[in-house]
């Protein structure tokens, strides 16, 4: 390597607004130049813990943009800190890098920080290896004991809900594979947007805290995503298709069918899903109109086991697929 590891990380990765600094970051005791970082927890809180890894050739193409694939990154991470009501502390940077390569560093130094900037989320150290490019991130954050919002704490009776709007992402692979010609340029940053920078949904999660019951984020597709509060919870989801809030550039590009077939099983979408009790309807109706999100009840929980649509006059409707899996299938990139 040209650049000596050490160097490589002073000079991209140890900068400022983006390592963690004691001084600025009451949670750091010791960011990055240690054996270890050291975080302060208070007494009444709890470390929330996630770790994603994204590999090159299968979850992004080996020709992303840096800086735009690093904001994906920290931002599916911090998406896991929403879904639990927890707020971020700092996160860990496990790098593998098949070469030394300046510019492509700088840029991805670059997109870090600004999402770490953007989300208080500091950079508190990690490790730096030779490799296959791939991307390991660890966020750390704090929830109050017990406030913490689970997949097991559906009830009987509960309203299920979807934060924003679904598809985009989904239908963005069709666009980073030249599957979607007739998407105008417009359309084409509306949904490249809503793949790279998906927007953590950390201000709801908060706000759900003590509000709903089960809560998690939309990463391998809302019915994957809602199986597993079905599973967890011990009772079946009833969505009804009608509700759905499918993306608008989704419905422009895509017929009705296939549209909510992209906003239910495709994924990479990062909005909440979660349900609550039919008393918060109220307090769930004035927190979207504060937070200028859409929050749309799409169902309900009922007695049985796992996740069923129903269209408009209450026949099911089924889907080839629920959501992705690695191991599953045969896949393309996703
Ligand atoms: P050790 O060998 O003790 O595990 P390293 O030599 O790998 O430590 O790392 C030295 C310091 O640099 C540590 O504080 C580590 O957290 C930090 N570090 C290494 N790689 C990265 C990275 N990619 N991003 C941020 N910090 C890093
Ligand atoms: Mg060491």
């Amino acid at each position: 390597m040209a650049l000596s590891e050490f160097a490589l990380i002073k000079q991209y990765f140890q900068q400022s607004e983006l390592a963690a600094e004691p001084a600025q970051h009451a949670g750091v005791a010791l960011g990055i130049g240690d054996d270890c970082a050291l975080l302060n927890v208070p007494a009444d809180q709890q470390l929330a813990v996630s770790l994603d890894v994204l590999v090159s050739g299968v979850h992004f193409l080996a020709d992303a943009d840096a800086a735009l694939l690093a904001q994906r990154a920290l931002a599916v991470n911090l998406s896991d800190l929403a879904a639990m009501g927890a707020t971020p502390l700092g996160f860990t940077l496990g790098l593998t890098l098949p070469a030394v390569d300046e510019a492509w560093l700088a840029a991805f130094a670059q997109g870090l920080r600004s999402s770490a900037l953007r989300y208080q989320c500091p950079l508190l150290g990690g490790d730096t290896t030779r490799g296959p490019l791939q991307l390991a991130i660890q966020v750390h954050g704090l929830v109050p004991v017990g406030q913490a919002l689970r997949r097991s704490a559906a009830q009987l009776g509960d309203d299920v809900y979807v934060s924003g709007t679904l598809g985009r992402a989904g239908l963005a692979l069709a666009l980073l594979q030249q599957q979607l010609p007739q998407a105008s340029s417009e359309q084409q940053r509306d949904l490249l947007q809503a793949y790279y920078q998906p927007e953590p949904r950390l201000a709801l999660g908060y706000a759900l805290r003590g509000l709903a019951h089960a809560a998690q984020d939309v990463s391998d597709g809302v019915l994957a995503d809602l199986a597993h509060i079905a599973e967890q919870s011990t009772v079946q989801i009833v969505l009804q298709a009608a509700a759905v809030p499918v993306a608008p550039t989704v419905r422009q590009l895509r017929s009705e069918q296939a549209a909510l077939a992209l906003a239910l099983t495709a994924g990479d979408d990062y909005e909440l899903i979660f349900t609550a009790p039919v008393t918060a309807r109220a307090t769930l109706q004035h927190l979207a109109q504060q937070l200028a999100l859409p929050l749309t009840r799409i169902g309900h929980v009922a007695t049985g086991a796992g996740v069923h649509v129903l269209d408009a006059v209450g026949k099911p409707l089924t889907f080839a697929k629920a959501g992705y899996d690695h191991f599953a299938q045969e896949q393309t990139l996703l």
